[in-house]
């Protein structure tokens, strides 16, 4: 949960109520932990204020520093759903990933930059400060706040995900060998290397140094934070690789139960009562005009029921998130993450507003289930005439994968009693490309053959070669 403070720069700018436990926490620390051993012999007001007056300066670094990432990516044109400041400082969250390294270079190494020019300011204001004896109100926050961005600068070039250093390391790789997934791939594990020495320290630190022990387990906090971003990181690119090919259709359920514009809310209660939904699309024929949730529907009085149409309480058209059927498949999975909906209308490429479909979580989860379901079990799809092998043992369940094709489908033939058919399957990868994923079981031991062939078209016919055992 977060409040919107305003926006800067046109992004948003929010605030997790996670933030209001660490300001209180930052207030007394600061106050009544690090002040006194600094300036001793304050009056308490004092030590509150210099509390407060830290906890600011602090909340302003953060901002400049999310904000200086914003801007580079804004200037490149890249889309920022929005900054939200969390209990361990700040996260912009794109809506895209860079689209080469060296702008996520300068990207991820704006903030921790950002950070260090801060401290080096700070630090500067200080010496000034009490080389003219300036209050110690004006003193203490100039030197925790140039500590506090030279802790901001070196936690977050760390060299993990989610922490800026990681993105660092992704992007340096990503040059080197020009592939992003992969580089994740890195990136990620080296901040889990991280996470877990993180982890195993804090551990060690916590029993073996009682004085220690909660700085310990701050550590082992810290390491389980950054295990969980580097793991979240890495799914969530392979997550974008897997509909990488996929339009909005391909992901959507096409038949969505909707309620005609002229319903009562009577109506529309006992519709929900049958129908099971939280929400429906709201219809002028064909057309989308509005969604209306069983929360609308509970926040109008009983008495109106009768009397007020759907259309007086529903969400109208402008304010939903819309896709059409040919946008990107990505594109739907950003809007859903930046906006943080759980369905999202899918509608016609023409003008007419006609709706076509709906994507809900359910629909995201089962296109990559299958998605990944099938990178994994055809590493590489035969390529034409030639011939592969395969060893399995008997009564193991086996799948074939047919070359993409468009039009007529692949069969399998073999010898009955060899090999047993348990399913076919058609797996759509784009909408004029699609494979055929055949699951076999192997019924006796020896070397036979499979051929896979499409009707009428003797050239393209793969041999398998099934080694049983
Ligand atoms: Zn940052």
């Amino acid at each position: 949960m977060a409040i919107k403070l305003g926006s800067i720069y046109g992004i948003p700018l929010y605030l997790d109520y996670s933030w209001f436990i660490i300001l209180a926490l930052i207030i007394f620390t600061v106050g009544f932990g690090v002040m006194p051993s600094q300036y001793p012999h304050l009056p308490y007001a004092e030590y509150l204020l210099l509390g407060v007056l830290s906890a600011i300066l602090l909340f302003v670094s953060i901002v400049v520093h999310e904000l200086a990432h914003s801007i580079i990516a804004k200037r490149n044109g890249l889309m920022i759903g929005r900054i939200t400041l969390y209990l361990l400082g700040g996260v912009s969250e794109m809506t895209e990933e860079p689209p080469n390294p060296s702008l996520e270079l300068r990207m991820s190494a704006a903030g921790p930059i950002t950070s260090l020019a801060i401290a080096g300011a700070s630090y500067v204001a200080w010496i000034a400060s009490t080389s003219v004896k300036a209050s110690v109100i004006i003193q203490g926050p100039l030197y925790y706040s140039a500590l506090f961005n030279l802790i901001v600068a070196g936690f977050n070039l760390i060299p993990a995900f989610p922490m800026d250093g990681g993105r660092v390391l992704r992007s340096i790789v990503w040059r080197l060998n020009g592939d992003m997934i992969r580089s994740t791939k890195v990136a990620s594990n080296v901040g889990r290397i991280f996470a877990y020495l993180m982890m195993f320290g804090g551990i060690l630190l916590a029993f073996l140094y009682p004085g220690y022990f909660f700085d310990g387990i701050w550590l082992v906090l810290i390491g389980w934070f950054i295990s969980s971003g580097a793991q979240h990181e890495y799914k969530q690119v392979q997550m974008m690789r897997d509909v990488a090919d996929l339009k909005a259709r391909d992901m959507m359920t096409r038949n969505v139960d909707r309620v005609p514009e002229d319903i009562t809310l009577t109506d529309l209660s006992s519709q929900f009562l049958q129908r099971k939904h939280n929400g429906f699309p709201v219809m002028r024929g064909d057309e989308l005009i509005g969604c209306v949730t069983m929360h609308d529907l509970r926040g109008t009085k009983r008495e109106l029921w009768d009397s007020t149409r759907v259309t007086g309480i529903m969400t109208p058209k402008e304010k939903l998130v819309t896709v059409k059927e040919t946008d990107h498949a990505k594109k739907a999975l950003s809007l859903m993450g930046s906006n943080q909906i759980g369905r999202i209308f899918v509608l016609s490429d023409d003008m007419s507003g006609r709706l076509v479909g709906i994507i809900t979580r359910t629909d995201v989860m089962r296109t990559i289930q299958m998605q990944e379901s099938f990178l994994k079990s055809a590493p590489a799809p035969a390529p034409k005439g030639s011939e592969r092998n395969i060893s399995v043992e008997v009564g193991m369940l086996f799948q074939i994968i047919s070359p993409e094709y468009d039009g007529i489908a692949w069969s399998t033939s073999f010898n009955p009693g060899e090999f047993s058919l348990i399913s076919e399957q058609i797996v759509q990868i784009a909408p004029d490309r699609q494979t055929k994923q055949f699951t076999l079981q192997a019924l006796k031991k020896g070397t036979f053959y499979i051929s896979l062939n499409r009707p009428g078209d003797k050239k393209t016919a793969l041999r398998y070669t099934i080694i049983v055992s």
